[in-house]
């Protein structure tokens, strides 16, 4: 398994069974796409298909699914068919992408120089056993210049008995004169229910028990691409033991808790600078994204403003929306467009952190409660009034040696106790909660090999998030077992399922036993003998 994280988002790449199992194999199977499978299946109907077919649109919503159906419906033994059979030599063969007759080409993996030429070389050729040569070119508008100039010249005159089916994710990048000779279908993201079901049935064929709000984080996350929310549902059914629950999602996504945006909201509202920073803050230190960070506030504030208008109802904090009761709609909208605009700047900055609190200022300045800015404000009058008097009392040369020495005297304190303060909560925590030998027997219970394996390292010290385990040198197939991204990710969850903490487990080698070199006896040995170790058994 490998997880790409690609902007902010996470990209599963080795996780496809469930989606090669689950792709639809004829039109009455396709999710979504209704209008577009029915033109299609008209002009099978009427023996009306173009020689040229273009299927725009984002990734996963089923453009060479459709693709690959529409060439099965046309050389099917039983066809040209308004549905495949799926039973004969040709349907099989384009299913296993075993066909002659059905050639694929990725236009992103080598721009197709090569394979177009091969096009125009074999155009002229009759299909091998089919009615049909069909070319289903992946991602199209990777094609090079001279590509597309090869291609142009067979799209201008094609033999009948050439077809060709486009898919692209970027229309605009595919010359004029290419689109202007395919029927060209743009195809949309997939609608909530329409994905909602298709997880629920796939959940139902597979026994995997899911929380209809993880379905909902699961649409959120893939905005209307099937094939990654099938990949995400994989996913977590590995990384889920019983019932997949909505925070598992928001976990394996590396998204924040609804409540910590929450509490960010509520700290804006209060027009509390400093709590808001806080919460900010903490969330980076536990690996969050600023950019998802921002986009976990935008869903909660576009909830709130479903949940103020009435429009639909939704499982929210009643307190949070009455809160922005108080602001006008307008208000919130124009935080919303602030807080747009700084995503997209974000991605460009260097210093995310540093923008999200700019913005975090504009939005107390926009959403903070007025009353609370009163008493603020009445307070710093104060505190600056007093400041005049004190200062007023001591004379200049006073003045200058006693703020020094106090201003260093009172950082000092509050630092050491702030330091105290906070090493105790964290031990305290630590005792409380943290059970090695627990978080052992839940490993077992998961796989027993994984658990002899952590027995080998030793638990070695806790710092802040990071668990590290101490593995010897002889036990480093053990220590790479521990490391494996699924056990890793595993053993974390259980972590996070008994103390509602999430740690990092980081396995390293003891230094100690590093190397039998190091030891004084076999270092003698080798300077007696002026030689080198070739070879170590145990
Ligand atoms: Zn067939």
């Amino acid at each position: 398994m490998s997880i790409k994280v690609e902007s902010g988002k996470i990209i599963f790449k080795m996780y496809k069974v469930l989606a090669r199992k689950y792709r639809p194999q004829n039109f009455d199977e396709v999710c979504g796409q209704k209008d577009i499978v029915e033109v299609i299946k008209r002009s099978i109907k009427f023996n009306k298909v173009a020689h040229a077919y273009l299927f725009a649109g984002p990734r996963g919503v089923g453009k060479t699914t459709i693709a690959r159906i529409f060439a099965k419906c046309l050389n099917c033994v039983e066809g040209p068919a308004l549905n495949p059979c799926n039973k004969c030599d040709s349907c099989i063969e384009i299913t296993n992408s075993a066909s002659l007759d059905v050639l694929e080409i990725d236009g992103a993996s080598n721009r197709g120089i090569d394979e177009i030429r091969n096009i125009r070389e074999n155009v002229n050729l009759l299909p091998a056993k089919s009615r049909f040569k069909i070319y289903i070119i992946d991602e199209v508008h990777m094609l090079t210049p001279e590509a597309f100039n090869a291609l142009l010249k067979t799209l201008e005159e094609p033999p009948p008995y050439i077809k060709f089916f486009f898919a692209t994710t970027a229309p605009e990048k595919i010359p004029l004169t290419i689109i202007s000779r395919c029927q060209r279908f743009n195809l949309k993201p997939l609608k909530k229910d329409e994905v909602k079901n298709k997880i629920m049935e796939i959940c139902g064929k597979e026994n995997i028990e899911i929380e209809e709000k993880a379905i909902d984080e699961i649409y959120d996350f893939c905005e209307g691409s099937l094939r990654d929310a099938i990949s995400l549902l994989e996913q977590l059914s590995v990384f889920s033991d019983e019932k997949i629950k909505h925070q598992d999602v928001r976990y394996l996504l590396g998204l924040p808790e609804e409540k910590s945006i929450e509490e960010i909201l509520k700290n804006i509202l209060d027009k509390n600078y400093t709590k808001s920073i806080e919460n900010l803050h903490k969330l980076i230190s536990d690996g969050k994204d600023p950019v998802l960070i921002l986009e976990g506030i935008i869903k909660k504030v576009k909830d709130i403003v479903i949940s103020k208008l009435d429009i639909e109802k939704i499982e929210i904090d009643e307190q949070l929306v009455k809160r922005f009761n108080n602001l006008k709609t307008e208000e919130i909208f124009e935080g919303i467009e602030y807080i747009v605009e700084f995503k997209s700047i974000l991605r460009r900055e260097r210093e995310p952190v540093l923008f999200t609190e700019v913005l975090i200022l504009k939005l107390l300045q926009l959403w903070g409660n007025n009353k609370k800015e009163l008493k603020e404000e009445i307070k710093i009058e104060k505190k600056e009034e007093n400041k005049i008097k004190k200062e007023e009392e001591i004379t200049d040369e006073k003045k200058e040696n006693m703020g020094t020495i106090f201003d260093f005297k009172e950082e000092k304190e509050t630092e050491k106790n702030e330091k105290e303060g906070g090493q105790k909560i964290e031990e305290k925590k630590e005792n409380k909660e943290f059970n090695w030998e627990e978080i052992l027997k839940k490993v077992k219970r998961f796989r027993p090999t994984l658990e002899a394996a952590l027995r080998e390292g030793k638990l070695d010290r806790i710092e802040g998030e990071n668990i590290y385990i101490l593995f010897d040198s002889k036990y480093n197939f053990h220590k790479s077992m521990v490391e494996n991204i699924s056990n890793k990710i595993k053993i974390e969850k259980i972590i996070f399922d008994l103390t509602g903490k999430k740690y990092k487990i980081i396995p390293i080698l003891n230094k100690n036993s590093k190397s039998i070199i190091e030891n004084p006896e076999v270092k003698k040995i080798i300077e007696f003998f002026n030689g080198e170790i070739i070879k170590m058994e145990e």
